[in-house]
């Protein structure tokens, strides 16, 4: 065994390294830098927080949120890793200490906000001290062309100047190029190597369903695959938000809003709500996930479409951080296509940025319409090839397309004969015959497309025009949402042109899931619900999250391979040296109790 194979077993109680973890921990221990770009959940800590084990001084972390901080220095202290976090908030006397502990030798990770790092003071105290690396973590927040920008991120050169002997390891989730060189360039990385995990999240499911009834289909997913477990809703407005958190605690579910407009108060208790009890959903605009680093969120539901593939990929990568399976579940319509299209054009910002944002808007639009592997395409979005993965909702159930060349025509030559003025709406009641108001205002009835749709339903007729408008026919007017032809409309017209549709009858809704779940046998199940009891009682008692004690694979790992003395917990997944010494032996004895 390797010294870091000892330590990954010893102190963290993990088997073995995933991915690239074993070859970047290498690079950092052996004082070398690196930029790693990894997937949220694929295991970024780990790549500096075993060098600075290996290594002798303090490692200094950077790290932009005060949450995630907390929540890395309790995670570390529970592993009986000696770490302390510093931002503005911290008292003097708590800066004192952290001093002492570091001039005494004995600190061996401290997580620092950027601002805080970068004032004269503090680095003429690094200075004096003896520091194992740097690490940079969310170092995509360098970039302007990221989400997170934060300005004080780019006076970090500090360091490649300042300190030059000492390694800098990067990490980030996010995978762009343009990213990417600003990390580089900023932060002076540019000689070293650069690590790229895949992007594949192999434990989460994805599934994609029409909206017709939004909160009702929500509701019926909670409650077929996902019952009592803990997820994130995210929504795109705040009375959204209020909305459909009211809607599932009338149906029973504990479900908690968060957004913006919130009082702090409220928000800070959801927040450790989420974190610290099991079973709870919260429902979110996409304010909330950055810095929720829970590990056993089963699901992430989109009730709204998302504004890129890169919001997608990242909020639904907040579910199944542990590697169990977990669920995307996301339900989009053409009207949140036609409102997020809306946003961009009132948004302040020039031209060519929204016209980018625009395009990217449409590949997300893409995304929920295609009829091919959902992954492979989300993989190839960030420049990865990838075979047809078997397990999003595409591959077990293949859409059958049909030849749908003659409704597209009829929808198409109604909105022409409409004079490409009218909504989608409208549109649809003149195809279907119907006998509204408008249709008399305007004289439609006298149309030679009246009523040429009939056999369709509106529901219909709906899918048609979105996948219409997916695949370049159509147009939604941004002004007053009137459906427009494009160019390449001319060729279905002309009878040039076969268009295929996915099926118009279709539910989506599944009812099993598709990945294996754990079945506990009754025995199972017994120990399973007094482990998970004990945990709670534990976490409180040390005011802590439940999964910071023992994450569910540990206790999955317990009820199927229940220890008959300490020696045994050895073997069980995530349990290294300090939490076998404080809770083994209750551990033994629980299950001694109830496994049999
Ligand atoms: P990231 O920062 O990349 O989003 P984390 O570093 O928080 O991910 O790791 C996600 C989870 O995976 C954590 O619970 C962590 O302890 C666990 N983990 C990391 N590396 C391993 C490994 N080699 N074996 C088992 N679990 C691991
Ligand atoms: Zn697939």
């Amino acid at each position: 065994m390797t010294h870091a194979e000892q330590i990954l077993h010893d102190v963290f109680g993990y088997p073995e390294f995933r991915g690239q973890q074993a070859e970047i921990i290498d690079t950092v221990a052996g004082g070398n830098n690196a930029l790693v770009l990894m997937p949220t959940g694929a295991g970024k800590s780990l790549c500096y927080q075993i060098p600075a084990l290996m290594r002798t001084g303090v490692a200094i972390v950077v790290s932009p949120l005060v949450a995630l901080m907390q929540d890395q220095v309790t995670a570390l202290t529970v592993n009986g890793i000696s770490a302390a976090c510093v931002y503005s908030g911290t008292s003097s006397e708590e800066i004192r200490r952290i001093a002492d502990e570091i001039m005494a030798e004995r600190l061996q990770l401290l997580y620092v906000a950027p601002e805080r790092l970068v004032m004269p003071r503090f680095l003429q105290f690094l200075h004096q001290t003896n520091i194992s690396l740097f690490a940079i973590d969310e170092a995509h927040c360098v970039s302007q062309w990221g989400h997170d920008f934060r300005p004080e991120y780019q006076q970090l050169s500090i360091l490649a100047d300042q300190f030059t002997d000492i390694p800098r390891i990067a990490l980030t989730a996010t995978a762009d190029t343009a990213t990417r060189h600003d990390i580089q360039h900023y932060l002076n990385l540019t000689e070293a190597p650069v690590f790229i995990s895949s992007f594949n999240r192999p434990n989460i499911d994805y599934q994609v369903v029409e909206k017709n009834n939004g909160k009702k289909q929500l509701l019926q997913f909670i409650r077929s695959q996902m019952n009592g477990q803990n997820g994130i809703v995210y929504c795109l407005s705040r009375k959204r938000v209020e909305d459909i958190a009211a809607f599932l605690c009338e149906n029973g579910l504990t479900a908690l809003p968060y957004h913006a407009g919130l009082d702090w108060h409220t928000r800070s208790l959801n927040q450790r709500r989420f974190t610290q009890e099991d079973g709870i959903i919260v429902v979110a605009t996409v304010a909330f996930g950055m810095g929720i680093d829970k590990p056993d969120v089963r699901f992430v539901a989109h009730l709204d479409m998302p504004a890129s593939i890169e919001h997608f990929y990242q909020e639904s990568g907040r579910a199944g951080r542990d590697g169990l399976p977990a669920i995307s579940w996301l339900c989009y319509g053409l009207n949140d296509w036609v409102l997020l299209r809306e946003r961009i054009q009132l948004a302040e910002r020039d031209a060519t940025q929204k016209q980018i944002d625009l395009q990217k808007l449409d590949s997300m639009l893409a995304f929920c319409e295609t009829a091919a592997c959902r992954r492979q395409l989300l993989l190839h979005y960030f420049c990865e090839d990838s075979q047809p993965c078997g397990h999003c909702d595409n591959c077990i159930d293949p859409p059958q397309k049909f030849d749908g060349t003659i409704l597209v025509q009829k929808l198409l030559s109604c909105v022409y004969r409409v004079g490409q003025r009218f909504a989608t709406g409208h549109v649809i009641d003149v195809l279907r015959g119907r006998d509204s108001e408008w249709v008399h205002r305007f004289g439609h009835q006298q149309l030679s497309t009246f009523g040429i749709g009939r056999e369709q339903t509106m529901k219909e007729w709906r899918m048609v025009v979105r996948q219409c408008v997916a695949a370049g026919y159509l147009n939604v007017d941004i002004a007053n949402q009137a459906l427009q032809l494009t160019e390449s409309a001319r060729a279905v017209l002309k009878n040039q042109q076969q268009v295929w549709l996915r099926p118009l009858k279709h539910d989506k809704t599944r009812t099993s899931h598709s990945n294996d779940i754990w079945l506990r046998t009754e025995r199972e199940e017994r120990l399973w619900q007094q482990l998970r009891e004990w945990r709670k009682k534990r976490a409180s008692q040390n005011n802590v999250p439940a999964y910071i004690i023992f994450a569910d694979r540990t206790l999955q790992d317990l009820v199927q391979h229940p220890p008959a003395n300490v020696a045994d917990l050895n073997h069980i997944y995530g349990l290294g040296e300090s939490k076998i010494k404080n809770f083994g032996q209750e551990i033994v004895e629980l299950c001694q109790q109830w496994a049999n």
